[in-house]
């Protein structure tokens, strides 16, 4: 006769980590206990449903012996980054923020090493046995298929910013559209754009040269997606990769949406410096760096670039201030002088 199993065994069998497959295998679970074991199945699986595995006990290293990197490079924890990668990948090209092979992805796997994309692959169809594993000079240290030719700049911004567990590049239309004009989107119109990302824009160079890496290593202090000129985006995240890649959903629906707000033919409204300090608290609580932390609210209206009509919700400098202070300059001028003179 077979066994009926109830959520209390089920629970009882978890909390001992007994081998639930096999208690499980041939007997009738009840209502509640497939509930039990469904709960804790999902519990146990990460974004996309990819199932989470534990790191290694020693952190690994390009120093590693090269059979410890080959069979971490086959465990079920950098199976797990594989896939995560591959899903991220999936995403990116069914958003269509990757073009032909563009695009390219990588995860702090250790001290000094990362799991990458590979080259010349569609970012929509990767594999995880397509995934590769550097060093942070580049070098190639597992995998088959060769790592992504721009793999330096996520490896610099990796180098510079400790905190960086993950990173992302893509060419997503509406974000490089403002990195072909030289443009950081306005700010302070959406809550979700000014909590989650830092945007800057680092000047052109060559795809893949330590240069463009360079520059943007340089951002990553401050800023958690820079735009890069005449190129793309490139986001780093300091939890996991599925958070670099929603730096870019945020930025591209972000770009979207200011180019549809310019075309109403009325000024945008934008936050008070009250309301943006109130997010900032938030963006701050969350670990997120922002050139604007720490500044006074009088400090915060930081956009002077591309402006759609946007009608500043901070009052404004009187239109007369430039005159007043030239007058008041001079003033100051002709006491000193008069100062000087009688001293002669
Ligand atoms: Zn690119």
């Amino acid at each position: 006769m077979k066994t009926v199993i109830s959520a209390k065994e089920i629970e009882e069998l978890i909390a001992r980590g007994g081998d639930l497959d096999a208690a499980t295998k041939d007997a009738i679970l009840t209502p509640s206990a497939k509930d039990a074991l469904r709960d804790y199945s999902n519990s146990r699986r990460g974004f996309g449903g990819i199932a989470s595995a534990s790191p290694p006990a020693r952190p690994l290293n390009s120093k590693s012996l090269k059979a410890e990197l080959e069979a971490y490079f086959n465990s079920p924890h950098a199976r797990a980054l594989k896939e995560q990668l591959c899903e991220v990948g999936r995403r990116l090209w069914q958003r269509a923020y990757v073009d032909g092979n563009g695009g390219n992805i990588a995860i702090r796997a250790g001290e000094d090493i990362a799991l990458c994309t590979p080259t010349l692959v569609s970012k929509g169809f990767m594999k995880p046995e397509d995934m590769c594993l550097v060093d942070f000079e580049g070098n190639q240290l597992c995998g088959s298929k060769k790592r992504t030719s721009e793999i330096l700049m996520h490896l610099q911004i990796m180098k510079r910013q400790p905190k960086a567990v993950a990173t992302c590049h893509c060419h997503p239309p509406y974000s490089t559209g403002f990195a072909v004009a030289g443009l950081a989107p306005p700010t302070c119109m959406i809550p979700e754009y000014e909590v989650f990302a830092s945007v800057a824009v680092a000047p052109y160079r060559t795809p893949g040269t330590p240069e463009m890496g360079q520059l943007v290593a340089d951002l990553a202090d401050k800023h958690n997606t820079i735009l890069m000129a005449n190129h793309g985006v490139v986001s780093w995240s300091h939890n996991n990769v599925e958070d670099a890649y929603f730096k870019m959903e945020i930025l591209e629906a972000y770009c979207r949406t200011v180019l549809v707000a310019a075309q109403l033919g009325k000024p945008p409204n934008t936050f008070t410096p009250a309301q943006l300090q109130d997010l900032l608290k938030i963006k701050q609580s969350l670990g997120i760096p922002d050139p604007r932390h720490g500044l006074k609210e009088c400090e915060l209206c930081d956009n002077d670039q591309w402006r759609p009509g946007v009608a500043c919700a901070a009052p404004g400098k009187p239109e007369a201030s430039a005159g007043y202070d030239a007058e008041a300059e001079a003033a100051v001028q002709a006491i000193t002088d008069q100062i000087l003179a009688q001293m002669k």
